[in-house]
C-alpha cells in the first residue's frame, strides 16, 4: 500500500480510466451528461416503463448504452470477460444477479442457483471475492415482512419459509465448502429483523475461523451503531466473528414516507451530515474491532473512503480480518482503480442478467445519478479531465 496524503490520490485519472478507450469515455460522458437533464430523464424513464409494459423489444436500444455501462453481461458466463478485464487492473469483482421483479418460486430457485454458480466461479477465479444476494431474491417481500413482524404464518407461508431456510442453508454450506464469503444485501427496515436473525444464526455457524457470512448495515438508520455494538458483544461472548458490508442506505425517501404515512418515528436520519457521521463512525468502529469484524466499505463517498484508507495505512500491521472497498460497476472508477493501484482490495459490484430483467436496476442508477452536484458531478469532471489529458498527450506525440 502506498502513502496517501489526501483526496488527491483519487484524481489520478490515468489509473481510473486506464481500461477505457476514448470512445468508451465519450460514451460515459454522454450518459452522465444526459443524466443531468432531469426532465428528459424523467421522460425517458417513463417511456421505458411504458415500452416494457406493452412488451416492446427495447433490449437493442438499452444494451449498447446504459446496460454496457452498468452491467457485466446477460449471464455470469458473459460477465467473465469484464471480470478478467477488471482483474487486469487489480480490481476484484462481486457478480450480482440483478434480475428483479419476479416473486415466483421459479425466480427464487433461479437466484439461488445463480449464487451457487458464483460461489463455484469464485472458488476458481481469485478475482471474484464475494458472492452476493438480495434477501427478496430468495423469498417474497411479504414473507420477509411477516417473518420480521412475528405474525403466525398460514400453511402455505410456512412452506415458503421452509424453502427459504433450505436455500439459505444450501448457499452457506456451499460457501463454506468452497471458502467463498457471501454478502447479503440490506433492504427496507421493516423486513430487516428477519434477515438479521438468519444472519445471526448462520454467522454463528460458519464464521468461526474465517468470515463467510456478511450482513449489510445501512448507516442512514439511527439505530445501527448500537446494533453493531450489540452484535459484536454477542459474537465475542459466543466465539464467532462478524462480516459487515457498511452502506449508507438506498431507501431513504421510502423509509421517511412510510414512517410519515403510518405515523411512527422515522428510522432514518433526516440530515445527510448525520448519516455521514454515522457511516464514518461505523467503519472506524468495525476497523478498530478488526480482530472480530471483517469489513467491506461499500460507498462512492470520497471522504469515507479516504478515512478508511488512512486508518488502514496507519495500522497496517494490526489488520487481521479482510478489509475491502466496493463500488458499483460503471460508477466511481476514480475510487476503485486508484485504491487498487495503491494496493488496497477494491472491488466492483457487477450486476448481470437478461437486459429486460435488469431494467429496474438500471432505472434506479439513472435516478440516482441525476444530481449534478456531489459524487456524480465529480465523476463527470474526472472523465472530462481524462479526455483532456489524452488529447494533450496525443498532440504532444504528434508534434
Ligand atoms: C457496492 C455497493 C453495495 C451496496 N449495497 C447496498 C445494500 O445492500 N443495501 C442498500 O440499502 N444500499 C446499498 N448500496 C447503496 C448505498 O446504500 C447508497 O445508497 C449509495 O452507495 C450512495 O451512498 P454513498 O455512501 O455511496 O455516497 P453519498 O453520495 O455520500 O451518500 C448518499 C446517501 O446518503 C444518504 N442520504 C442522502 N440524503 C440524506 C438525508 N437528507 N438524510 C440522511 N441521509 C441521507 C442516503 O443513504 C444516500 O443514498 C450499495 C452501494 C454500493 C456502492
Amino acid at each position: 500500500m502506498t502513502i496517501i496524503q489526501d483526496s488527491e490520490m483519487f484524481i489520478n485519472t490515468e489509473n481510473a480510466y486506464g481500461l477505457r478507450s476514448i470512445g468508451d469515455l465519450r460514451r460515459v460522458r454522454w450518459i452522465f451528461r444526459l443524466f443531468q437533464y432531469q426532465a428528459i430523464m424523467q421522460l425517458l424513464i417513463r417511456l421505458t416503463r411504458f415500452l416494457i409494459r406493452v412488451g416492446f423489444p427495447i433490449g437493442w436500444l438499452i444494451r449498447p448504452v446504459v446496460f454496457k455501462q452498468f452491467c457485466g453481461g446477460e449471464s455470469l458466463h458473459e460477465s467473465l470477460k469484464v471480470i478478467r478485464h477488471l482483474n487486469a487492473a487489480g480490481v476484484k469483482s462481486i457478480p450480482d444477479f440483478s434480475a428483479e421483479g419476479n416473486a415466483t418460486d421459479n425466480a427464487f430457485h433461479r437466484v439461488k442457483e445463480e449464487v451457487l454458480q458464483t460461489i463455484r466461479l469464485a472458488s476458481k477465479e481469485s478475482s471474484v471475492i464475494y458472492a452476493v444476494f438480495k434477501p427478496t431474491g430468495l423469498a417474497s417481500f411479504d414473507l420477509w415482512e411477516k417473518l420480521s413482524s412475528g405474525v403466525v404464518l398460514l400453511p402455505d407461508e410456512a412452506n415458503q419459509k421452509a424453502k427459504l431456510e433450505e436455500y439459505l442453508e444450501e448457499i452457506f454450506t456451499n460457501a463454506s465448502a468452497n471458502d467463498v464469503p457471501v454478502l447479503v444485501d440490506a433492504e427496507e427496515s421493516w423486513i430487516q429483523p428477519a434477515i438479521d436473525q438468519y444472519i445471526r444464526i448462520f454467522s454463528e455457524k460458519y464464521n468461526r475461523d474465517k468470515v463467510l457470512v456478511y450482513n449489510t448495515v445501512q448507516m442512514y438508520r439511527t439505530d445501527r451503531l448500537d446494533f453493531i455494538r450489540r452484535e459484536l458483544e454477542r459474537a465475542v461472548s459466543r466465539g464467532y466473528r462478524l462480516g459487515y458490508k457498511i452502506v449508507r442506505g438506498a431507501y431513504h425517501e421510502k423509509e421517511q414516507l412510510r414512517a410519515r404515512d403510518m405515523d411512527y418515528p422515522s428510522p432514518v436520519f433526516s440530515r445527510k451530515e448525520d448519516t455521514d457521521e454515522a457511516y464514518n463512525a461505523a467503519i472506524t468502529y468495525c476497523f478498530e474491532h478488526n480482530e472480530w469484524i471483517a469489513l467491506c466499505a461499500a460507498t462512492h463517498n470520497e471522504q469515507s473512503t479516504l478515512l478508511l484508507a488512512k486508518l488502514m495505512l496507519e495500522h497496517r500491521e494490526e489488520i487481521k480480518l479482510p478489509v475491502t472497498f466496493a463500488q458499483l460497476f460503471g460508477m466511481s472508477d476514480h475510487l476503485t482503480f486508484n485504491l487498487a493501484a495503491a494496493g488496497f482490495t477494491a472491488a466492483k459490484y457487477l450486476p448481470y442478467g437478461p437486459v429486460r430483467e435488469v431494467l429496474p436496476y438500471l432505472i434506479r442508477r439513472a435516478e440516482e445519478n441525476r444530481s449534478v452536484t456531489g459524487e456524480t458531478g465529480r465523476e463527470l469532471r474526472y472523465i472530462r479531465m481524462e479526455l483532456t489529458r489524452r488529447r494533450v498527450k496525443e498532440k504532444s506525440r504528434n508534434r
